[in-house]
């Protein structure tokens, strides 16, 4: 796949240049075709979207019925091209490029390989692949069931038998195949399949079984491969162009940048009190009260809170007041002019190269490391179960609600903790997640709003 500057046109089709098939693609090999640098990052992100969208269902505990709507659903919204034609291309392309973003450590390796595995089981089933086709593809030796050996009684009786036994639909001819059971493990190990003289006869719905596995097998070792020409050739000769994206991919909040809140314009300095404890996801909530508490905090909580208020609406004039207002009683107010204005000034953009800096995301939040008289951080990652639990009881979260959140914490799922955090404070679902602070804060406003109205 080569990577071409935007201004070049022209680029070919995976599917008239390389040959590929319209079948789902098993992405054995990276397709043989030009893709415009903005094309490299956009369908990366469009792909993340879905990947992402699979990993909140499933730490959801979503059913499988549930999980086939999600997945149909994502991958139309946000993976059809413009042009049909092209659909196959932005698949392959946006495939590739994740690779290389998630081939560079064990633990992304492992969250890519389980999200695209997932993505293929059900992609697989919704649009009624071709089997022979794919089971060819992934050099699976198989034999398709003949009339004649169809036709013995013994057979058939025992294909019913397990058929009933597993609740599938009785075999047909020309729908069954004999392959080695050695290629179906997963069927001979739960018993859903007939063997006889080392062959498993497997009908045409049991063969996602055995074809999911090989797909997870051969994409586990493509992203090790990845990985070692990454480390060894092509980080250090893409370093100026394609090293940065990729290395941002892994990490990139997909959402708005909430630089400012529109939709519910200004808080002032009256209400943040208020504000704080209604609308404040619990980093925000954690900083805001070791501020009022201490009148001090170091560095990055005065960014990641300083940031988020600029974000809320909070103007400049009225953030240098609150921050004066806490940090004269430690520090004296000499001091913070002199010391902690300049910073406030310089979030909005008023002081050094004067950039508009951006609230932080969750997934930045996440990845602090918040060192010892530190307040920032997530406290569903960085808090101990104990005070973790404190704190949400603090915030008013029921105790039925509580075992759930602390639950997905300790499973790392941080950013659903505080989805259902949000859900049990608000009452009400939040079905796109918590992604940011401040969308926690726009969402939390908009239903507190809609409260107020319908109840005045
Ligand atoms: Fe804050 Fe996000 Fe953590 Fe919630 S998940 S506490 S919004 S960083």
């Amino acid at each position: 796949m080569d990577v071409i500057d935007r201004s070049q046109k022209n680029k070919p089709s995976a599917s008239s240049s390389d040959g590929v098939r319209s079948t789902l693609p098993l992405y054995r090999t990276a397709p043989v075709l030009e893709v415009r640098l903005e094309d490299f990052e956009r369908f990366a992100v469009d792909r993340l979207i879905v990947l992402r969208g699979i990993s909140d269902g499933l730490a959801r505990g979503k059913k499988p019925d549930e999980m086939e709507k999600l997945v149909r659903d994502l991958w139309k919204a946000n993976m059809r091209h413009p042009q049909a034609s092209e659909d196959l291309n932005k698949d392959l392309i946006s495939h590739f490029v994740l690779r290389l973003v998630y081939c560079r450590s064990e633990e992304l390796r492992k969250w890519f390989l389980s999200m695209e595995t997932t993505l293929f089981r059900y992609r697989f089933k919704l649009e009624n692949s071709d089997h022979l086709a794919l089971m060819n593809e992934l050099g699976i030796t198989y034999e398709v069931v003949s009339s004649t050996e169809f036709g013995d009684n013994n057979l058939r009786e025992n294909l019913n038998l397990v058929a009933r036994s597993v609740n599938q639909p009785l075999p047909t001819p020309g729908g069954l195949f004999k392959v080695s059971f050695e290629q179906v493990p997963e069927l001979v190990a739960t018993r859903k399949v007939f063997i006889q003289k080392g062959y498993a006869y497997v009908g045409v719905n049991q063969v996602v079984s055995f074809v999911v596995p090989h797909f997870r097998s051969h994409l586990s070792k493509a992203l090790v491969l990845t990985n070692r020409k990454w480390t060894s050739m092509i980080r250090e000769q893409e370093k100026d162009r394609l090293t940065p994206i990729v290395e941002a991919l892994a990490t990139s909040y997909l959402g708005p940048d909430y630089g400012q809140d529109r939709e519910f314009g200004e808080i002032s300095l009256k209400d943040i009190d208020q504000v704080a404890r209604t609308s404040f996801p619990l980093c925000m909530q954690h900083l805001f009260n070791a501020l009022r508490e201490d009148h001090h905090l170091k560095h990055g909580g005065r960014m990641q809170l300083g940031l988020f208020l600029k974000g809320v609406g909070l103007k400049l004039d009225d953030a240098l007041a609150f921050w004066k207002a806490e940090f004269s009683q430690k520090v004296g107010s000499e001091r913070f002019d002199k010391e902690y204005a300049y910073g406030i000034r310089h979030n909005y953009g008023k002081e050094g190269k004067r950039t508009d800096y951006t609230p932080y995301s969750c997934q930045k939040i996440i990845l602090s490391t918040p060192g010892v008289g530190d307040h920032h951080g997530c406290p569903y990652r960085h808090f101990s179960e104990e005070n973790l639990r404190a704190a949400l009881g603090k915030m008013g979260v029921s105790s039925r609600a509580l075992e759930d959140i602390i639950e997905k914490a300790k499973t790392r799922h941080y950013q659903l903790a505080c989805t259902l955090t949000f859900e049990a404070l608000h009452n009400t679902s939040c079905d796109a997640g918590i992604n940011h602070p401040n969308q926690y804060f726009s969402e939390s406003q908009k239903i507190l709003k809609e409260k107020n109205t319908s109840t005045a």
